[in-house]
């Protein structure tokens, strides 16, 4: 059975026992038949750099991982927002090929581009300057070059500061810009399909972009249950997954 799986904006952290048990299921059983699984970013709820990786909760997450790679599915981790400081070690202790954000692939014949999807917020100014300068490499440099138990306090501070402020920002300014959005599309010359995650509205949009025809698949998030994105020679279909 040839199919590929996208997922993305897992948010795993120990706090959320039952969506781990779910991911973890989930590797060892639909991911285990795929050929490829895509993972579209935020895997976890933060990553405050790959020394945290002897971290036990983090342990069981990479030994699932793992034991999939082995298995012979290929895996591929595209950063999110908030694990964007997974380095190689982490990649590597996986069995995960890094993917950068965008990507363009062939799925079955179709070219298809990947990203995160936090880029296509455009609207949310003040985010697109905190994203900036956290993927300037100069920045990270400085920042991981401080203590692990420092950073995660820094990183706690910074997820309380957004979810104050995303209380105060409106749906709209939250969602992905239309005009970054056919931008992308144009970038690479108007690929038929964009799959991407971040916003959490998951969804499919039949999109005419410059007289193409295009489609731009949100994945949804990993909260109150699972989902993928699942494709094949026949087509993509999304899936949601719950807790039993
Ligand atoms: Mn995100």
């Amino acid at each position: 059975m040839n199919q590929t799986l996208f997922i993305s904006d897992l948010h795993l952290c120990e706090e959320r026992p039952q969506i781990t048990a779910l991911f973890l299921d989930f590797l060892a059983t639909t991911a285990k038949h795929a050929e490829t699984l895509y993972v579209l970013g935020d895997l976890f709820e933060y990553w405050a750099g790959d020394d945290d990786l002897s971290d036990p909760y983090h342990q069981i997450i990479v030994a699932g991982l793992r034991a999939l790679s082995k298995n012979g599915t290929r895996l591929y981790i595209m950063h999110g927002n908030r694990d964007l400081l997974i380095g190689q070690d982490f990649m590597q202790a996986c069995g995960a090929n890094p993917l950068p954000d965008p990507t363009v692939i062939d799925l079955y014949g179709q070219t298809v581009l990947l990203a995160h999807g936090d880029k296509l917020c455009t609207d949310d100014v003040k985010y697109q300057e905190f994203r900036r300068q956290v993927h300037d490499p100069a920045w990270q440099k400085i920042f991981l070059a401080q203590p692990l138990t420092s950073r995660k306090a820094q990183i706690s501070g910074m997820r309380q500061q957004s979810e104050q402020e995303k209380s105060h920002k409106s749906e709209a300014i939250m969602d992905v810009n239309t005009e970054a959005v056919a931008r992308l599309f144009g970038d690479y010359n108007f690929p038929p399909l964009l799959i991407h995650g971040h916003t959490h509205r998951m969804n499919r949009h039949a999109l005419n972009i410059s007289g193409h025809q295009c489609e731009r698949i949100v994945l949804g998030d990993w909260y109150e249950s699972g989902s993928y994105l699942e494709c094949s020679m026949q087509g993509c279909a999304m899936q949601v997954i719950t807790a039993t």
